[in-house]
């Protein structure tokens, strides 16, 4: 016992590099000791990771022909919807 645990959100921001550099150190001293708060980072990193992944599968898929026709229609869509209104 004696030390005090990371808050998940804390985790959470700094798995997604989202800590100020001072935070972000006290982080990394905690879980080089901390097997639990180890583990919760590295759920949350392999979770960015892949959200990182999708994100630029995405942006390979907007740039396919038929992706940005379907995105076109979509647009049509919003717009007749819009006007409707
Ligand atoms: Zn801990």
């Amino acid at each position: 016992m004696g030390i005090k645990c990371l808050d998940i959100v804390d985790v959470e921001a700094f798995a997604a590099g989202q800590v100020k550099p001072r935070r972000a150190r006290a982080i990394q001293a905690h879980v080089a000791r901390c097997d639990k708060c180890r583990a919760m980072l590295d759920e949350f990193q392999a979770n960015e990771a892949m959200l990182a992944k999708l994100r630029a599968s995405h942006q390979v898929q907007l740039r396919s022909k038929a992706e940005l026709e379907r995105l076109s229609i979509t647009e049509s869509r919003v717009e007749a919807t819009l006007r409707q209104t």
